[in-house]
């Protein structure tokens, strides 16, 4: 296994370092836990970030790049299911975590839009839901019958978001790493914590999202651990795939990237029970998947050079965990993207960072992870 965006060489970083106790101890330094860092140093509290492996290594580097708004449902449904305030309120903020993103990001985030295709007439009436919906509550969204390119004849209309985004991941978080670290944030990678009881510090953020299950047992029913392959072909001459594209539902989901090699990830419902695992490694079925669909996508069978597989963290009603957690003092989480960590998983961590300063924000009601005890 080998993550192709992992493979670039991580930046150099300040090593500040606390003695004893801090006022936040986080676990995880993915995109949740870096974001936390940064704002909470910024905001002058004393920090300390903890990993098992090195930053980014988790799902924050293995993920398929894509930079979206919104939430992991589509919008239609999450307005039928919190409200149009909720879900209008939900969308915006996390178009603003977007614009924040692309400020703090340089060359690790791009902004050339996303593409939600309709794989068959019955998502094509699905996707149209939303697009509809979209447009009623004033947000821009662009319905295409006329495919471009290789899209044409193999899909069946789709949406054009024009304002979402591409990322090298590790890339972008090893950058929020770095600036934690400047803002004054001690990040201990390779120091796996055994219990969080046992962490010297006011606060404690668990922000491992599909890692770490069971480290904090009142979590371990709301986040189910998933597991989520990728492949990635050797640099093609030609551009086929300008942005992101996304179908069925997004158990398909690829990109071509700045050098030429296009990324694909999903088909997860090709066995899907066996994918509700943290067992972080390839299986012959996906994998053969994704290289068939992989092989349409192109037009022939490219040279696979990248193959991986991440865990992310699902829940029940595909919102996240960010808040208290129920029955527990200092203990706060941030996780539970359902496999749309991307943007949420940055404006998660600067939102539970803001509730431990004492901030409220409409955003908590929604993630409050007491609704599932
Ligand atoms: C294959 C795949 C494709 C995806 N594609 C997309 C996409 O295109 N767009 C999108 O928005 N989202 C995508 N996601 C989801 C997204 O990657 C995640 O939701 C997001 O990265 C979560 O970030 P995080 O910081 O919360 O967790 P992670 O990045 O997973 O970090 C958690 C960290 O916690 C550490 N940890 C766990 N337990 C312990 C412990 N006991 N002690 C110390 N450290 C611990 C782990 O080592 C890990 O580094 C994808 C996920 C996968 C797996």
């Amino acid at each position: 296994m080998n993550p192709y965006w992992l493979e670039e060489e991580a930046p150099p970083r300040a090593q500040p370092r606390h003695a004893g106790r801090v006022d936040v101890a986080i676990v995880g330094a993915g995109v949740t836990g870096c974001s936390a860092a940064l704002r909470l140093a910024e905001a002058g509290r004393t920090v300390r970030v903890h990993d098992a492996r090195g930053v980014a290594e988790g799902a924050s580097g293995r993920n398929g790049g894509f930079a979206l708004r919104g939430g992991a449902s589509r919008y239609d449904v999450a307005r039928d299911t919190y409200g149009v305030e909720a879900a209008r309120g939900l969308w915006n903020w996390t178009e603003r975590a977007l614009d924040r993103m692309t400020e703090l990001g340089g060359d690790a985030i791009r902004r050339p839009g996303s593409f939600r295709l309709a794989a068959d007439e019955e998502e094509r009436e699905q996707i149209h839901l939303e697009y509809e919906a979209m447009r009623e509550d004033g947000m821009d969204a662009e319905w295409v019958d006329d495919l471009p390119g290789r899209l044409a004849g193999a899909f069946d209309g789709g949406i054009l978001h024009a304002g979402d985004g591409a990322l090298q991941p590790a890339r972008f978080v090893r950058r929020l790493a770095v600036r934690a670290a400047e803002a004054g944030a001690e990040i201990r990678e390779h120091d796996p914590v055994e219990d969080v009881d046992a962490l010297e510090a006011d606060a404690v953020i668990v922000a491992t999202d599909g890692y770490g299950h069971g480290l904090v047992a009142e979590l371990a029913d709301a986040i189910w651990p998933t597991r989520g392959q990728v492949i990635v072909s050797e640099p093609l001459d030609e551009l086929l795939y300008d942005r992101p594209h996304y179908a069925r539902q997004g158990f398909d989901y690829w990109q071509q990237l700045p050098d030429g090699r296009v990324l694909l990830g999903g088909f997860r419902d090709v066995s899907i029970m066996d994918e509700l695992t943290d067992v972080e490694e390839t299986t012959p079925v996906i994998q053969q998947s994704l290289e068939e669909f992989l092989g349409e996508l192109i037009g022939r069978a490219p040279r696979v050079t990248h193959r991986w597989a991440g865990i992310f963290g699902l829940t029940q009603d595909m919102l996240p965990l960010v808040g208290r957690v129920p029955g527990r003092e200092r203990v706060w989480v941030a996780g539970g993207y359902s496999g749309h960590g991307n943007v949420l998983g940055f404006a998660c961590g600067e939102l539970v960072a803001d509730a431990i300063l004492g901030e409220t924000a409409p955003q908590l009601a929604l993630f409050d992870p007491a609704r599932f005890s």
